[in-house]
């Protein structure tokens, strides 16, 4: 029987070593000997299934972790990456060429909207920027050569909930691709089974949960993911952004613990919210019932998750911003680091940091205020106390 939930779906994976290892074997190697030459220009064509040729292509400690997301996320294929954003630069350079046109969420991580307005344009590549939650407005800007729409599960860092049904309704019934990042909510949602095309991580975050390395994954159907790493014209294979397979290895093992984590991660979050709700802050998580997309996030998220470690809180004054974070920093509530999905809550000024690529006419149209703080709340055992302790410091700044 097929599980139908993704930590389940990775538990059931069989995947030992050639000695029985309980952790698959490192493979640390570049290039495979072969015994018949046949056999390696067969393996250059793909047709030799089982047999690895050099690691840019395929490596079989990055063959496991991929096959690992692959079952989470419910898609037939996975190839893993060096970064976040090579899954997404390597996706959307290889789903487009000269002249196309993207439509893209005006909310994206602030590197997602660099590479969009920034880099395209040297390809003639042109994206139009829409707030994803009007559905009227993407289909409206769909033109003959729009090749796919881009949005993010939950957008950074407004944490607005993309439709994704609806928007994959849009991206068929004009023949174009949803490509979703679902760094924020995996296993929360799984974009593939509410109709993306092709689904894309920065490991980095959640699914690695240490800071200890950058990479993404790319998951997808199986000859999306063939053609990606085709030795003649695959975007994977000719740029080269393969992920290293020690680093591989590592993330794997932290896999099989993200379902607790984000248990833990979403409990935590959804108590911070209430509190702070409670103190008369205002609160954006769309755990909370006032949430605009509260509804449609439990309509499509698995249940037993939650919904994710991601808060944030508008102080409306950057000054204010900064100094409430120096002084949870000094408290003990966590650090003042970009990035998400550690054990330790992290938080960072969005406008001032990873959005600040953003410009600010743009972020003041998307409501992204100066003094709002992204919290990744973490992992505490006993988060009353770490409520405490940001209590006591916005008491101190006279917001309660
Ligand atoms: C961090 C992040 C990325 C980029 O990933 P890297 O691993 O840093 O390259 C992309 N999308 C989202 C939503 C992110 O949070």
């Amino acid at each position: 029987m097929n599980a139908k939930d993704p930590a389940s779906r990775i538990q059931d994976l069989l995947q030992f070593g050639e000695f029985g290892d309980v952790n698959p074997s490192i493979t640390d190697s570049s290039t495979f000997t072969f015994l018949k030459a046949d056999t390696m220009e067969d393996t250059f064509h793909g047709e030799a299934p089982g047999c690895f040729l050099y690691s840019r292509h395929w490596n079989p400690s990055n063959k496991y972790l991929s096959d690992a997301l692959a079952a989470m996320e419910g898609t037939p294929a996975a190839w893993v990456t060096g970064s976040g954003m090579a899954a997404i630069t390597t996706t959307i350079l290889h789903l487009c060429n000269a002249g196309d046109h993207i439509i893209s969420s005006i909310t994206t991580y602030g590197g997602t909207f660099a590479f969009l307005k920034n880099y395209l344009p040297k390809f003639n590549i042109s994206v139009d920027f829409v707030n994803i939650e009007d559905l009227e407005a993407v289909e409206k800007a769909i033109r003959p050569n729009t090749r796919l729409i881009y949005t993010e599960s939950m957008t950074n860092p407004m944490l607005q909930i993309s439709d994704l049904p609806r928007l994959s309704g849009i991206a068929r019934k004009h023949g174009i691709k949803l490509v979703v990042d679902n760094t924020f909510t995996p296993m929360i949602i799984s974009p593939y089974a509410l109709g993306a095309d092709i689904v894309v991580y920065s490991m980095t975050k959640f699914i690695n949960g240490k800071n200890d390395c950058v990479a993404g994954a790319i998951c997808a159907d199986e000859d999306t993911i063939n053609a990606m790493i085709d030795v003649n014209n695959g975007t994977a294979m000719l740029l080269g952004p393969v992920l290293d397979p020690l680093r591989s290895s590592s993330i794997l093992k932290n896999l099989h613990t993200l379902h607790i984590r984000l248990k833990q991660h979403s409990s935590n979050a959804m108590y911070m919210a209430e509190k702070l709700r409670e103190l008369g802050l205002e609160v954006n998580y769309p755990g909370l019932y006032e949430h605009r997309g509260h509804k449609l996030m439990k309509e499509m998220m698995n249940p037993g998750f939650g919904f994710g470690g991601l808060m944030a809180i508008d102080l409306r004054s950057n000054d204010k911003a900064n100094r409430l974070m120096e002084m949870m920093e000094d408290e003990g509530v966590g650090y003042l680091a970009v990035s998400l999905g550690y054990f330790k809550t992290l938080f960072s000024c969005s406008g001032h940091s990873t959005s600040s690529e953003v410009p600010e006419e743009v972020q003041q149209q998307i409501g992204l205020s100066p003094g709002l703080i992204r919290f990744s709340v973490g992992l505490d055992n006993d988060i009353e106390r770490s409520f405490e302790k940001v209590r006591v410091c916005l008491q101190r700044l006279g917001y309660v």
